[in-house]
C-alpha cells in the first residue's frame, strides 16, 4: 500500500516523551485519515526507554543512530527514509503540536507549495532563547533571504522529493527554508501553537549554538549560490 504521510521525529534521551507523542501523533494521523507511518530516530540515546507497548494505529520504524549525532542527523536519515509522498517533522518532547501538522498540509496543497514552516506563537523558551533567536532569524533572513520568521520550527510539512534533497550536515536541520529555495521549490509558512517541554531538558546550549549557527550562515552563502537548482523529471527520476 502507498504511504502518503511519514511522520519524522528525532530523539535524544525523551524516554518519558515517546508515549504521549506516539499517542498524539496517532490521533493526528486519523485526522488525516490516509495511510501513513511514523519513523522514530534514535539519535543514540543514553537514557532507559523502552519501545512503547501502545499499538498506534500506523506503523512505527525506529532507526537508531550509532552514536549522538545531533538533531539534523537524525532528521535526515528519518527524511532519507520516508516511504510516503509527503514528510512531517516534529520535536518529540511535544514543544510542537502535531494537531498543527494537517493545515500546514492543506496550505500546502492548497498553494501548490514543497514546504510549509510553523511559526511558533506564544514560544514556550525562556527569554534568552527566545531573544536569541529573534536574532539569529532576521540575520539570517536579511542575509539569505529565506522569507522565513522561524527556522528553528521543526513543525514542518515537505513533499518528500524536496525533502530528500536536503544535504546531510551538522546544522542543516536550522536552514532548511533557504536549502529547499535554492534547490528550486516553493516554501510557505504559518503560525502554530507551541507548549512547554513534557518532560525532560532541552538538549541544545544557548552560546554554542550561536556561535555555530554564525559559521553555518557563512557555508550556506556559498551552497546556497552553488547547490543544482531545479528538478528532474521523467523516467525513474528520484
Ligand atoms: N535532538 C536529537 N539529537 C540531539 C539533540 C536533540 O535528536 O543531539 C532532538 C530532541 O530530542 C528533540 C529535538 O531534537 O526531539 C529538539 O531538541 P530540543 O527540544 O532539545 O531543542 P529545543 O526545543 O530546546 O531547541
Ligand atoms: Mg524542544
Amino acid at each position: 500500500m502507498n504511504v502518503l504521510f511519514s511522520v519524522v521525529v528525532p530523539f535524544y534521551n525523551e524516554a518519558d516523551n515517546l508515549p504521549p507523542l506516539i499517542a498524539e501523533i496517532d490521533t493526528m494521523l486519523r485526522t488525516l485519515g490516509q495511510p501513513a507511518e511514523i519513523i522514530l530516530v534514535n539519535d543514540g540515546s543514553t537514557d532507559q526507554f523502552a519501545q512503547p507497548a501502545s499499538s498506534p494505529s500506523y506503523p512505527i520504524r525506529w532507526l537508531s543512530l550509532t552514536r549522538n549525532s545531533g538533531q539534523s542527523a537524525a532528521m535526515y536519515y528519518g527524511m532519507q527514509a520516508a516511504r510516503g509522498d509527503f514528510v512531517i517533522t516534529l520535536d518529540a518532547d511535544l514543544q510542537n503540536d502535531p494537531q498543527d501538522a494537517p493545515k500546514l498540509y492543506r496550505k500546502l496543497v492548497e498553494e501548490n507549495l514543497d514546504m510549509v514552516t510553523g511559526v511558533r506563537t506564544n514560544r514556550h523558551d525562556t527569554f534568552v532563547r527566545r531573544a536569541s533567536s529573534k536574532i539569529a532569524n532576521a540575520v539570517r533572513g536579511a542575509l539569505l533571504q529565506d522569507h522565513t520568521s522561524d527556522t528553528g520550527c521543526t513543525l514542518k510539512v515537505l513533499r518528500a522529493e524536496a525533502a530528500k534533497r536536503l544535504p546531510g550536515w551538522n546544522g542543516m536541520h536550522r536552514f532548511m527554508p533557504a536549502l529547499i529555495l535554492s534547490a528550486g521549490y516553493k516554501i510557505g509558512e504559518m503560525p502554530v501553537n507551541h507548549r512547554a517541554r513534557h518532560s525532560g531538558v532541552s538538549k541544545v546550549a544557548g552560546g554554542k549554538r550561536a556561535v555555530r549557527a554564525t559559521i553555518d550562515l557563512l557555508g550556506m552563502l556559498w551552497f546556497c549560490r552553488r547547490q543544482f537548482h531545479g528538478r528532474v523529471t521523467g523516467g525513474d527520476a528520484p
